[in-house]
């Protein structure tokens, strides 16, 4: 069967690996590149992106995990992961960099501070309904064809906003679904990696 890493340098990878562990998956938590090495797939968590790139580079793992994912690696993102994952972020950090992969622009604190934190129902493409958890979240501003939209906001003043994306081997979500019992997307991830979804 395949080993699903959960990179464990910040952020709410504890949740992840919990979820996993609820859908009988034997996660693996990667600080250093040798248990990168041992992984068939890798989440990369929420948390805060540029300490998450910060972290990376001081543990010697950025270069590594942009490289296995040039060369193929299943990811899933969620929230500071999807930024980590995409291409080009707008009000990022100077001088910040990501891992890459997904040809997607993400704005990061999109949301603003009114809004930080909150719950929505989101209705994404091949699960159904579920909730969203956001917190200080990113949305996608944009995406180059071939991206697969899954989910958008589908009400206030963000309705339309993009939230959930997938191209091939990779999928990322503005939520954290790590954060709620709800663990649909895990499976769908697992699936992915097993080539089933
Ligand atoms: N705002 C954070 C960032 O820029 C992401 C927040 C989160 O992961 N919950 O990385």
């Amino acid at each position: 069967d395949k080993t699903i890493g959960v990179l464990a340098l910040q952020g709410d990878f504890r949740e992840h690996a919990a979820s996993l562990k609820a859908i009988g998956q034997t996660p693996v938590l990667v600080r250093r590149p040798h248990e990168l090495e041992q992984v068939d797939a890798l989440i990369v968590p929420g948390g805060e992106s540029t300490a998450m790139w910060k972290l990376a580079t001081t543990a010697e793992m950025f270069e590594p995990v942009r490289k296995r994912v040039a060369e193929g690696l299943p990811v899933f993102g969620t929230c500071a992961g999807m930024i980590m994952m995409a291409d080009r972020i707008v009000d990022a950090a100077a001088g910040q960099q990501t891992f890459g992969g997904l040809p997607i622009t993400v704005r990061r604190n999109a949301f603003g501070r009114q809004t930080e934190s909150f719950e929505e129902p989101i209705s994404f493409t091949g699960i159904g309904e579920l909730t969203g958890v956001f917190i200080r979240a990113p949305w996608v501003e944009d995406v180059e064809a071939g991206v697969e939209v899954l989910a958008r906001v589908t009400s206030g003043p963000a309705t339309g906003r993009i939230v959930a994306v997938r191209q091939g081997n990779l999928l990322a979500t503005s939520f954290h679904p790590e954060l709620t019992a709800d663990t649909r997307v895990h499976e769908y991830f697992v699936d992915m990696v097993r080539g089933s979804a």
